[in-house]
């Protein structure tokens, strides 16, 4: 095929007057409309210079012509870099000159501060905006509606995927067509996604949960979207009654669970609800399914390898784990140390390799060559183990791995235990510096509502459970726990933050 990833997912569906995208004001976009205004965007991103492999660094709000950005840079073989709305102009110009991006696209409001960044980097500046509007919009209005696509082959790059930079500075990882198409269709397949289905969409698209398994997924089936520009309550609520399935971050389950609206009468005609991107906790999944009768579907992946494992689709869904190796994958644990393969029950580090995994970190050659290795194994940085039963569990990351007095500590295991404990809601756990120990255990809680949790009587629990040197040495009360946009728990905040405490 001419271009893998843009036939597959676009160019399938020229001419369909089905709805790929239900939006917020009521109206619905076919898929015909769509690919239309994507041609026009081709066009104008080719009329500007931009030649197959350059870079587009897309910093834009979540919106049907944002997506057609991604569609357009697929179908005129440009490398389609999206980038987190949060971001600040200094953090922007990192990214923008590290891709070496030939064009920035962004909100109008945003265009005066990054005109100089964009200027410097050698890269245009085009504008779009939430409502559809922009410089891009103009120039695109006037072009022809069909596009010659450019050829691609399944090894070229479809994007340039920043991580989310919970561990350090993000690192661009580099995806090939073959690893999103791959990915897409393994997904379809296990997750049983047909062109019936209608997935609720409040996830941001700059990421690869919302953009690439729920996009891709939707788009390779033929399916459509209840797109929402950001995860509102009231909104996703409003909306569930039209859905099949949704994908979220745990922070929206356990936001749902928290309004009385959402119940049984609610959700009883849904197929399925996905999680991924931070651990489910089990509490959630348990309260979750005696609210719903759902079991939520948690999977894991990240922005290296898409997708690499799930819960089964028909099967036990168990919660606290991420299920099992996706088709076509291969995932081991190994010793972090030896870098062999442990024996089935211990913790290690996880690599996976497959189809999925990306082709390395952009101008990082060296942490290319430390992270994936020669016989295809991408060391993912998590811990984690496999169940005598092959469910593989997340014990959490490497970097969060905390050494005290020369013993390991899982912080996982202590947070477990701290987020049973009466009155709290969660919790987590990390090492600072210890002036005896090099780290010692601080375990943070956040109070279920209206609670108090006691603290003497946790630190107890915490003693008669636990080996002594895994005791919190302090526990602190946090209003919240520091959160990305994915609902990542932000642990190097908590360890900055308290550096000093035993100093
Ligand atoms: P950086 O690599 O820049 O530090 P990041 O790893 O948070 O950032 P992403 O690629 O967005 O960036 O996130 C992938 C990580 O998210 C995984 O390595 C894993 O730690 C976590 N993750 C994803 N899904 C799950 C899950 N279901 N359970 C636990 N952790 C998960
Ligand atoms: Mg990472």
């Amino acid at each position: 095929m001419a271009n893998p990833l843009y036939d597959m997912l676009f160019g399938r569906h020229a001419g369909q007057t089905a709805p790929f995208l239900y939006l917020a004001d009521g109206s619905a976009l076919s898929y015909d409309a769509f690919l239309r205004l994507t041609a026009q965007y081709a066009h104008s991103f080719r009329d500007a210079g931009l030649a197959p492999g350059d870079r587009l660094a897309a910093q834009v709000e979540k919106s049907p012509q944002a997506l057609a950005v991604y569609a357009a840079c697929v179908q005129a073989g440009i490398v389609f870099l999206p980038l987190n709305t949060g971001y600040t102009a200094d953090e922007l110009a990192y990214f923008v000159t590290d891709s070496g991006a030939r064009l920035l696209l962004c909100d109008s409001a945003k265009a005066d501060a990054l005109a100089p960044i964009a200027k410097s980097a050698g890269a245009q500046l085009m504008t779009l905006n939430a409502d559809g509007s922009g410089s891009l919009p103009e120039t695109a209005r006037d072009k022809p509606e069909n596009f010659e696509t450019t050829p691609r082959s399944a090894d070229d790059l479809a994007a340039f995927l920043y991580t989310s930079g919970t561990t350090g500075r993000s690192k661009g990882a580099m995806l090939t067509q073959t690893n999103l198409l791959s990915n897409a269709e393994v997904l379809v397949d296990y997750w049983g996604f047909t062109e019936k289905d209608v997935l609720l969409h409040a996830l941001p698209i700059f990421h690869t949960h919302g953009l690439f398994v729920a996009t891709n997924v939707i788009l390779l089936v033929g399916a459509s979207m209840i797109f929402l520009p950001k995860f509102d309550q009231d909104k996703v609520i409003e909306a569930l009654p039209r859905a099949t399935s949704m994908m979220g971050v745990p922070t929206f389950y356990t936001r749902l669970l928290d309004d009385p609206r959402f119940d049984r009468a609610l959700t009883g005609h849904m197929r399925l609800f996905i999680s991924g991107s931070a651990p489910l906790l089990a509490e959630t999944h348990v309260a979750f399914e005696e609210r719903t009768g759902h079991r939520i579907l948690e999977r894991y992946g990240m922005t290296e390898t898409n997708m690499s494992t799930s819960n089964p689709y028909v099967g036990e869904r168990r919660a606290g784990t991420v299920g099992f190796p996706l088709p076509g994958v291969d995932l081991k644990i190994t010793d972090p140390d030896t870098g062999k393969t442990l024996p089935q029950g211990e913790i290690g580090l996880i690599e996976v390799r497959g189809p999925n995994v990306f082709k390395g970190y952009w101008n990082m050659p060296e942490k290319t060559a430390e992270e994936l290795r020669s016989d295809g194994f991408f060391i993912t940085g998590d811990l984690g183990r496999i169940d005598d039963q092959g469910y593989v569990h997340i014990v959490g990351r490497d970097k969060d791995l905390i050494i005290s007095g020369g013993y390991n500590i899982y912080p996982k295991e202590i947070e477990l235990l701290l987020d049973e404990q009466p009155g709290v809601l969660e919790s987590a756990v990390v090492g600072v510096p210890h002036p005896d120990f090099g780290e010692t255990v601080v375990g943070f809680l956040v109070a279920q509502k209206g609670e108090t949790p006691d603290l003497d009587a946790i630190a107890e629990a915490a003693a008669t459970s636990l080996a002594r040197f895994k005791h919190p040495r302090k526990l602190i009360m946090l209003d919240e726990l520091p959160r990305n946009t994915m609902g990542k728990v932000q642990k190097n905040i908590l360890r900055a933050d308290y550096a000093d405490l035993f100093k």
